[in-house]
């Protein structure tokens, strides 16, 4: 670990479970085991000093192999194929309990890893990891298939069963690098496939520690994998995998293009969880303050690094300068630190190539006639900080409107009626979330058919909870996390004939 890490380490305190995890070595998680071997390491970064936390094994496509060999032996004929559902259920519900018992050495480790803020991240992404294996866990005595009436002219008993979907590929990206994961782990295990994950290059050390949980709570050998490693070698391979039956992946669209063709060529199952460019609309009812106070948890929330972060905000032009006033209050009231630091709002961006990435849109905004209200610089020092940042009198054709920048930068614009709103807001690629902001719900329920999103919200932003699908329409994805909808994804119905 490099001087500047263990500083900030010592700066701030960690647990020594943290501290014993951080300093022993990285070893991938398959068949049950942390394997030794001959691996090429990377380095993992602290993204709030640029130091090295860590390194990590590369994994070989021979690995994918072992691993996926694994999960399929393990749900065919090992022991988690065993597992009633009851049992499943208390296996899954012990992980959460472990979940909860270790948040504190969970998010460091997690922050460390991502540049997360760390009150935010223990109290929104451990806890939604932690909530949601508990929810999932509570389907597992609860699949069913159904009796059918036939009409078949020879008697007939006829019933469906629904059966897990097999070995389940799970590719997941790096802004939420727990909470994705779980996402693509508890509903698959609830219904009895098995998984080999790998989670994204830069973040992939509260995955390892999870296996650690996952060893005592008592999961089966072969049930959960993790492969570390390069998305275009492994994550590659693991997606056009013969024996993978479905690939869940969740990060962006150009890659979940080349993932979804992978998939087809196999006839696997896919769930496709991509980019977004998400509209908050806030009409002339509208709470401004609650619309400027809501950029806090979704713009501005994790750095901005957020699929469903609400990046587009049309105001209706009778509040569009109290609103612009009142965002920039909230922009400038952020407090940039590093992750660790218990009084920090917004930690950096993950690495030097995002924060060059983001300057070089926010570049962009100022040369295509955007006014920049606030923020647009990065920090001076170690670590990727960007301020947050706010562009007004933006229009849909310039590039910051219509492009993810997975950053912390909004754009404004304003409107003036209902209907150049609605076309506002669905002029993207992108389909993934929007809120509408009135106090009129007759308005609100007749605007929400119209919405081009796989979540509204109406009168906030970004809400959550295992209960509720999440997915986008248009190129913001395929498919369904969470929610009951998710369980039908690792799920095939056999139709089953009985002459009687
Ligand atoms: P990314 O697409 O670059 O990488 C995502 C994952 O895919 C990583 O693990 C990466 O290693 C792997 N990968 C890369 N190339 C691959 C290949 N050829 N085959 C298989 N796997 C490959 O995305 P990112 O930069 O890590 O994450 C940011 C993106 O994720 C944003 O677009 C964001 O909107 C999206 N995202 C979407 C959701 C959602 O629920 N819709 C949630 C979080 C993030």
């Amino acid at each position: 670990m490099d001087a500047n890490v263990r500083a900030l380490i010592n700066q701030y305190g960690v647990t020594t479970d943290t501290l014993r995890f951080l300093d022993q070595p990285k070893r991938m998680f398959i068949d049950g085991e942390f394997i030794e071997g001959n691996h090429q390491m990377a380095r993992v970064e602290d993204p709030s000093t640029g130091g090295q936390l860590t390194e990590i094994p590369l994994a070989t496509t021979e690995d994918v192999d072992s691993a996926v060999a694994a999960a399929k032996y393990a749900m065919k004929k090992g022991e988690w194929s065993q597992k009633t559902p009851r049992e499943r259920e208390q296996i899954l519900r012990r992980i959460a309990e472990l979940i909860r018992e270790n948040a504190q050495t969970l998010a460091e480790i997690e922050c460390l890893d991502s540049g997360k803020a760390i009150t935010g991240c223990k109290a929104v992404d451990i806890n939604v990891g932690a909530n949601t294996f508990e929810y999932f866990a509570g389907w597992a005595t609860k699949i069913q298939g159904a009796t059918r009436d036939n009409s078949f002219p020879v008697q007939c008993m006829t019933y469906t069963r629904k059966e897990p979907v097999g070995v389940v590929g799970a590719i997941v990206p790096w802004n939420w690098p727990f909470a994705m994961a779980v996402w693509k782990l508890a509903a698959p295990l609830a219904v009895g496939c098995s998984v080999v994950l790998k989670p994204a290059e830069m973040t992939s050390l509260s995955m390892l520690y999870l296996m650690e949980l996952c060893v005592k709570a008592g999961l089966p050998r072969g049930a959960i994998n993790i492969i570390t490693g390069k998305g275009s070698v492994v994550g590659n391979y693991i997606v056009g995998h013969p024996d993978v039956a479905k690939v869940s992946f969740t990060g962006s669209t150009p890659v979940g293009k080349m993932v979804g063709a992978a998939a087809i060529d196999n006839i696997a199952h896919m769930t496709l969880e991509l980019g977004g460019k998400s509209p908050m609309v806030a009409f002339e009812d509208a709470d401004i303050d609650a619309v400027a106070r809501a950029t806090l948890n979704s713009v501005y929330f994790n750095a901005g690094q957020v699929c469903s972060a609400g990046s587009r905000l049309y105001v209706h032009r009778s509040r569009y300068e109290e609103a612009v006033e009142k965002v920039k209050a909230i922009a400038e009231s952020i407090k940039l630190a590093p992750s660790l630091d218990p009084t920090g709002v917004m930690g950096p961006v993950i690495s030097a190539g995002q924060r060059n990435s983001i300057l070089g849109y926010i570049d962009k905004g100022k040369a295509e006639g955007a006014t920049l209200v606030t923020g647009g610089q990065s920090l001076d020092g170690p670590g990727h900080f960007i301020q947050p940042t706010l562009f007004a009198d933006c229009r849909n054709d310039m590039t910051i409107v219509q492009e993810e920048i997975f950053g912390p930068v909004l754009a404004m614009s304003v409107f003036d009626d209902e209907e150049e709103a609605m076309t506002l807001a669905n002029d993207s690629i992108f389909g993934l979330a929007a809120s509408i902001w009135t106090q009129d719900l007759s308005r609100a329920h007749r605007l929400i058919p119209q919405m081009d999103a796989g979540s509204v919200w109406v009168n906030i932003h970004d809400p959550g909870d295992p209960s509720m699908p999440f997915g986008g329409f248009k190129q913001s994805g395929i498919g369904k996390d969470l929610g009951p909808e998710q369980l039908e994804h690792f799920l095939e119905t056999k139709g089953v004939w009985i002459k009687v």
